[in-house]
């Protein structure tokens, strides 16, 4: 099959689109064609090396994939089914799996991530029970630019912060995988989303997708025009996942018993915290990674509803995955850039 795949970590240019055997499918597990596969922050981390993760090489990326059944050990799961993967890959057997916290397995993996071979290719092997089946109306691009970022998006809002009708959220960095999901998931369940972006273009984008209020971070100090729109309130929850360059005024943001949920720190892990601000004003910092299979199965209902619907920046043929991993890396995009597998 061909597949994109890198033998040293570095720029984009160390992508490959080679001829490669066929995935091993391993006991229990299904043969996927995969259709398409969304890019995320993920595979640029991961292609450019990171100091403690041991990546074994050569590899395959993409954690985010749509696509068709080709086998699968579940009898019940006929050849031909469209659907979607759930990117975490868990035993299904420990204490936190059984109790549906899939994700603090020990075992714990993301498809197209160190020991799993990804999307981006023509077949991908996964077990059976990360198959998760799609409707007719959703076509396999939408498919596979939702489950990562909606799942990483719903765990952070609705488990991580409990998030309340009525209540203010900032989601930064509207027109990121994790901004446009956020923002829908907090207007769905009655927030008021204040969002955040680097041009004019992309708040009008962000407004589009139910944002009340937009802030420019390069012309506005995000902080202060909080404090002006919420009339010095601030807001009750903060979607973070920009890390040193906006950790400061994140925090500043917060109202009284507000919660900063993290996912990521794009520019950077140094974050100072006023810990007499943390007491006195009650704050939580709440990390997050990743969501459970039942979060995903939640969020997916209204996906197929059109409730939440991903937004797709552009499309890319797979053999052009270098072109399409130098749009992300220049944050130039509005939503999800997926490649497209003929
Ligand atoms: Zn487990």
């Amino acid at each position: 099959m061909k597949a994109i795949r890198f033998h040293a970590h570095g720029g984009p240019e160390v992508l490959r689109c080679e001829e490669v055997p066929e995935p091993v499918v391993p006991a229990g597990g299904a043969l996927v064609r995969v259709r398409a596969c969304a890019l995320n922050h993920l595979d640029i981390w991961e292609r450019r090396g990171l100091p403690r993760v041991r990546i074994p090489l050569p590899h395959i990326p993409g954690s985010d994939v749509a696509g068709e059944v080709v086998s699968s050990a579940d009898a019940s799961v006929p050849a031909g089914l469209r659907v979607m993967l759930q990117p975490g890959v868990s035993c299904g057997r420990c204490a936190a799996c059984v109790s549906g916290r899939d994700h603090e397995c020990p075992c714990y993996e993301v498809l197209g991530y160190v020991n799993h071979p990804g999307g981006y290719a023509e077949l991908i092997a996964v077990p059976a029970q990360n198959l998760v089946p799609i409707p007719d109306h959703v076509d396999f691009v939408r498919a596979a630019a939702f489950p990562l970022t909606f799942l990483t998006a719903w765990h952070m809002l609705m488990t991580r912060a409990n998030l309340q009708r009525g209540e203010d959220v900032l989601v930064l960095a509207a027109g990121s995988g994790v901004g446009q999901a956020a923002i829908q998931i907090a207007v769905l369940h009655g927030a008021r989303v204040f969002a955040t972006a680097g041009s004019d273009a992309k708040l009008e984008r962000a407004r589009a997708l139910g944002a009340a209020e937009v802030i420019n971070h390069h012309a506005q100090d995000v902080a202060d025009e909080i404090k002006r729109l919420t009339n010095r309130r601030g807001v009750d929850v903060v979607i973070e996942h920009v890390g040193e360059a906006t950790w400061p005024k994140s925090v500043r943001s917060l109202a009284r018993s507000g919660r900063l949920v993290t996912c990521g720190a794009t520019t950077g892990g140094r974050g100072a915290l006023d810990l007499n601000a943390l007491f006195a004003k009650r704050l939580s910092i709440l990390g997050s990674y990743m969501g459970t299979k039942g979060e995903l199965l939640r969020a997916a209902c209204f996906f197929f509803t059109g409730e939440l619907s991903p937004v797709i920046d552009r499309t890319y043929p797979l053999a052009e995955a270098a072109e399409a991993q130098r749009r992300l890396e220049a944050s130039g995009q509005f939503g999800k850039i997926v490649l497209e597998v003929p």
